[in-house]
């Protein structure tokens, strides 16, 4: 498993929160983690409390059965995601498929909250941040939840081509199946709807690995994307 906090910061830092934001105030109640939206009150009780809403881009099926390819591919990946563990490293295989795991700044995540008080970021919407980053450190599948698929399907679809490079590689194997995600019930409110975040970069256009991860462990991945994509 990763170190304890590893996925956390990496989140407080593609969000850019400020150091000197509003300070958290009350207690998070019924966090979820859904398809594109984190749900959760904030309040002493549930009566009066105040309805944080966390709206993030899913990943279309498309994306997803891309995301899976790059980890069934190597065995390292393969190995600790079918053993249940999502290393941080994989944060960096979405960045070089142009994809974002994480959200890709404050700008693609829509933060609301009930309260009079809400311009931005009040201190409901950081006390949810940070119930959400304490979250993603116990469990940073509700990352990929959040970005539009669940645990089991995604670990359905790394299985499935791992079997599918072994079936290339003459070693036997099966047809890989359609990544299926859950479509998102439309917003009940149609303003959320028209204030729905931009989309985010296509992916493959060109993205860069980040500095310093050529000469590192996912060295055969970038090759082997890089050989992918000419
Ligand atoms: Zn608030």
């Amino acid at each position: 498993m990763s170190p304890p906090g590893r996925w956390s910061r990496l989140l407080s830092a593609a969000l850019e929160l400020p150091g000197d934001g509003p300070p958290s105030c009350g207690a998070v109640l019924d966090l979820r983690v859904t398809s594109g939206e984190v749900l959760a009150r904030v309040g002493a009780s549930r009566e009066g409390a105040h309805r944080v809403s966390l709206i993030l881009p899913v990943l279309d099926a498309a994306q997803w059965d891309t995301v899976a390819a790059a980890l069934g591919s190597q065995p390292l990946f393969r190995a600790h995601l079918l053993a249940g563990r999502l290393p941080v490293e994989v944060a960096r295989v979405f960045e070089v498929l142009g994809l974002g795991l994480l959200p890709r700044g404050r700008a693609e995540l829509v933060a609301t909250c009930s309260c009079p008080e809400w311009r931005e970021v009040c201190g409901h919407v950081s006390a949810v941040l940070e119930a959400l980053a304490r979250r993603v450190d116990a469990d940073p599948f509700v990352l990929v939840a959040w970005r539009g698929l669940d645990r089991g399907a995604l670990l359905a679809a790394v299985r499935a081509h791992s079997r599918a490079g072994r079936e290339e590689a003459g070693d036997g194997g099966d047809a890989v199946p359609p990544v299926r995600v859950a479509a998102r019930p439309l917003p009940a409110d149609p303003a959320e709807f028209w204030c729905a975040p931009a989309l985010p970069a296509p992916p493959g256009g060109g993205a860069a690995a980040p500095p310093g991860v050529l000469d590192g462990p996912l060295a055969p991945l970038y090759a082997r994307l890089l050989r992918r994509s000419r």
